[in-house]
């Protein structure tokens, strides 16, 4: 390829709307332009780096068993009826109809379309295990799109879907999927975590996401200072902390007038606010009252509630109304007078707390020297993992201190069970000729969230620097003056001697300055720089720049080619 024919149109400055290093350099790289919002054009230099995301994906996933079909983006909504999510997906899910007033939508992701294709044809284990992938557009219509394609509305997918006779067999697929990831995440040339992630209520399941390391990412995680142990925030296991043993002192109520919060408790009490435990109060979607207890310091994590609630999907705060109807009062709850049959959970690290300050469930007072194990009734209340973890907290695993750190969800890999195949009747014959449903599993990349996620690790002020495998050229031969015929002619040779030798190279041919040349290889990021100027015409000399280190080698006529093989080899 010749850059005089290339269409990159380069940008010196960053566009407005750009808030994210990623998406300001493949903007001013020309290698991406917004149609709408959340919706984006690949220019050619942005669509070589797809193509080389997914055949690195596409590679990774055949070796691990994979089959790549393709199915349609318009998804007819009785299958979506059939599972149930017509109803549950809510506005992400983007629907329209057709001329005969049929409903679809634009698959936000196909689960149910796949398991429609394998129900009709898979009747026994001897078809079984099966994997199918396709690598395709999704759409749903975020919420905020934003960061460019690091949350778009329209982007591209790989989704893998893994069929199995046996939850041994289902789990045999997710590892397979796991080592698949993690070689796919570093031969991008990518630093990052496959993180224990949250599998919603799918019990018995695991999930990981393979998360980027990056400032600006969006996901929290916490990483053991010690051992691999890695969870996303609403994930991450904490044991109960234990407090050391005082001397129990008798349940006291006091009044704390205008002491509506925490902060303002501890303070009048002059308590510290790790003696003290807070209420939130939740009403699910399905109506129920749900009263959650931490300690004052720590934050109810709602992922963690939720799976505690067999049939709610969602929280919202509660109303007054239905707070003192249990028995409550806002402000100043316990779940000490609470009416049985409330939905009372508390955080297990507060069942070991001596001596503490909770609600009185009166207007202006609290009890203090609470003792929750000595204080609670076990029988109405449940106890649990509950709190959001916070920096410091220790590792579940070995106990080490956990480390909070941020970013990017490239990828993520589910066991899903039966929870499809039940709902949609896929079903197949066991070795005893008995009916059963599918085990499936599934697992979703990112594609162009990927090509953002390496943006966001590998650049400088002068732009990208992408890891080899990924560039959308390796190598770019800069014709230093382009007018020169000598020069042209000369850089001309290098070009065709790098493609035959299987080098995936660029020729910057165009009759521009140098320094504006310079300005869009290093903005641009080619992981090499091959430079032909007057030099290279007069004594055979060829200069080599490393985009990464800066480093600048010059080489004779004869030994630059090995030694821009070698270089390739490290980058
Ligand atoms: P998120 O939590 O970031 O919204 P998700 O967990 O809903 O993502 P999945 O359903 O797990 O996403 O989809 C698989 C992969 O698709 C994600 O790991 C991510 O790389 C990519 N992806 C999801 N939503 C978007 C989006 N709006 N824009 C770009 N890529 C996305
Ligand atoms: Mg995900």
């Amino acid at each position: 390829m010749r850059a005089s024919n290339l269409y990159a149109p380069t940008l010196r400055n960053t566009p407005a709307e750009a808030e994210i290093i990623s998406h300001q350099l493949m903007y001013r790289a020309g290698m991406i332009r917004k149609s709408a919002g959340g919706m984006y054009n690949f220019l050619p230099l942005g669509w070589r780096t797809i193509r080389k995301i997914e055949q690195i994906i596409r590679e990774e996933m055949d070796a691990a068993g994979g089959q790549e079909i393709m199915m349609p983006i318009l998804q007819p909504s009785e299958l979506w009826e059939e599972s149930g999510r017509w109803a549950a997906y809510g506005d992400e899910m983007m629907r329209m109809k057709d001329r005969h007033g049929r409903e679809f939508c634009l698959g936000p992701t196909h689960e149910e379309m796949i398991t429609a294709l394998v129900r009709d044809e898979v009747r026994s284990y001897k078809q079984l295990p099966l994997m199918l992938y396709q690598i395709q557009d999704k759409f749903r219509d975020e919420r905020r799109p934003r960061f460019g394609l690091m949350r778009s509305r329209e982007f591209i997918m790989k989704d893998l879907y893994s069929f199995d006779k046996d939850v041994e067999g289902m789990n045999v697929s997710y590892q397979k999927m796991y080592d698949a990831y993690s070689r796919i995440f570093t031969r991008c040339g990518l630093e990052f975590r496959p993180v224990e992630a949250d599998n919603g209520a799918i019990g018995g399941g695991h999930s990981h996401e393979f998360t980027v390391l990056a400032d600006n990412g969006e996901s929290s995680i916490a990483c053991c200072t010690k051992c691999d142990y890695a969870a996303s925030d609403e994930k991450a296991e904490l044991a109960a902390i234990i407090e050391p043993n005082e001397e129990l002192l008798p349940l006291e109520k006091v009044a704390t007038p205008g002491t509506d919060n925490i902060q303002k408790l501890a303070d009048y009490l002059q308590v510290p606010v790790t003696k003290t435990i807070k209420a939130i109060a939740y009403q699910t979607d399905t109506e129920e009252l749900v009263l959650a207890f931490t300690r004052g310091d720590h934050e109810v994590n709602e992922v963690k509630l939720l799976n505690l609630l067999e049939g709610a999907r969602e929280l919202r705060m509660a109303d007054e109304e239905a707070i003192r109807a249990a028995g409550g009062c806002p402000g100043f709850m316990s779940p000490i007078g609470i009416k049985a049959g409330t939905h009372v959970i508390v955080d297990h690290t507060v069942m070991h707390m001596h001596n503490a300050v909770t609600g009185a469930n009166e207007i202006d007072a609290h009890f203090r020297q609470v003792t929750p194990e000595r204080d609670f009734d076990r029988q109405l209340i449940t106890v649990a993992d509950i709190r959001m973890v916070q920096e410091g907290d220790a590792c579940p695993r070995c106990g080490a201190p956990l480390h909070m750190t941020r970013g990017i969800e490239a990828g993520q890999v589910f066991t899903l069970g039966t929870k499809y195949s039940e709902a949609m009747g896929a079903t197949f014959l066991d070795e005893q000729g008995k009916e059963k449903p599918l085990l499936m599993g599934c697992y979703g990349i990112g594609v162009g969230r990927t090509m953002a996620a390496a943006i966001e690790q590998n650049n400088d002020a002068d732009g990208i620097i992408w890891p080899r495998a990924i560039a959308p050229f390796e190598v770019v031969v800069v014709a230093v003056n382009a007018k020169n015929e000598e020069q042209l002619a000369y850089a001309e040779e290098i070009y065709s001697e790098l493609r035959t030798e299987g080098v995936d190279v660029l020729l910057d041919d165009r009759k521009e300055r140098a320094g504006v040349k310079f300005k869009d290889c290093d903005l641009i990021g080619y992981p090499l720089r091959v430079t032909i100027g007057p030099k290279a015409v007069e004594e055979g000399t060829i200069e080599i720049k490393v985009r990464r280190t800066g480093e600048v080698l010059t080489c004779t006529r004869d030994a630059y080619m090995a030694k821009v093989v070698e270089l390739l080899q490290e980058l």
